[in-house]
């Protein structure tokens, strides 16, 4: 059966100091708690090593939130998926609307970025989701779809099978309007439906699918009883231990 996962994104926010207590604080209030799920945080780059080296990685999971397209060599002020790997972290956020959006990130940039993921035993957290005037017009559907054939609908079963999958709606982003629980239901049913339509009922029924977007202590019960939530990526109520446990806590 798939995994229930509760993933934070910390995005650019703490400094390494910072990071490091609040990565300790999480640690201690979860010693002697067996959560019913994982626990991902997912940090900058610089934080990597020194929190996977402070925490009980068996229990946190250790994410980047971004990789190189390219293997290594010379590309200036880039972090490879094998560098990521040798901090002792094990997954990696890819295709986050912010990176798509402000760094121009495509498809073709992001199927480098899955393959290199995973060619290091990274796995990659693999966000998708639309922007307002696309929910406004009823398309999103059509649109997930497109970002999902266009990078991991290309993956052989197997490797599909190795990654994660985040919706986040990019009206709902640190905006403090999340999708309605129909609303989020009904996409990580529908994306369900068609990775059972490419890789078979088997593989959609163990892929873990997260909703993100403004989800917090008080909306993450009611959203992760759905049949189709398997966790969430929290970006905002993962920078506070009590509000990030809360969410833990909603399995
Ligand atoms: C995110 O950026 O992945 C996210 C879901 O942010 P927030 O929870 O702050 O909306």
């Amino acid at each position: 059966m798939r995994k229930n996962i509760v993933a934070g994104n910390w995005k650019m926010n703490k400094t390494l100091q910072e990071g490091l207590a609040l990565a300790t604080e999480l640690d201690e209030a979860l010693k002697g708690t067996t959560p019913n799920c994982d626990v991902v945080i997912g940090t900058p780059f610089i934080h990597l090593a020194s929190v996977a080296a402070a925490i009980d990685t068996t229990k946190i999971g250790v994410a980047a939130q971004n990789c190189a397209d390219k293997e290594s060599g010379a590309y200036t002020g880039e972090i490879s998926a094998a560098m990521v790997k040798s901090t002792g972290a094990a997954y990696v956020i890819l295709g986050h609307s912010e990176r798509r959006e402000y760094y121009h990130e495509t498809s073709e940039i992001l199927n480098s970025k899955v393959a290199l993921a995973l060619a290091n035993g990274l796995t990659p957290i693999y966000c998708c989701g639309e922007a307002l005037d696309i929910r406004n017009a009823n398309t999103q559907n059509a649109f997930v779809q497109t970002q999902l054939e266009e990078t991991v609908f290309n993956l052989s079963t197997e490797d599909f099978k190795k990654i994660v999958i985040a919706y986040e709606p990019i009206w709902a982003i640190g905006t403090g309007v999340t999708a309605s629980t129909e609303q989020a239901q009904e996409m990580l049913a529908f994306i369900r439906s068609i990775i059972a339509a490419k890789f078979g009922k088997d593989v959609a029924d163990s892929t873990s699918i997260l909703y993100g977007g403004s989800c917090n202590a008080k909306n993450a019960p009611e959203l992760f009883a759905q049949p189709d939530i398997d966790g969430g990526l929290i970006g905002g109520a993962s920078l506070k231990v009590a509000d990030f446990k809360a969410i833990i806590d909603a399995f």
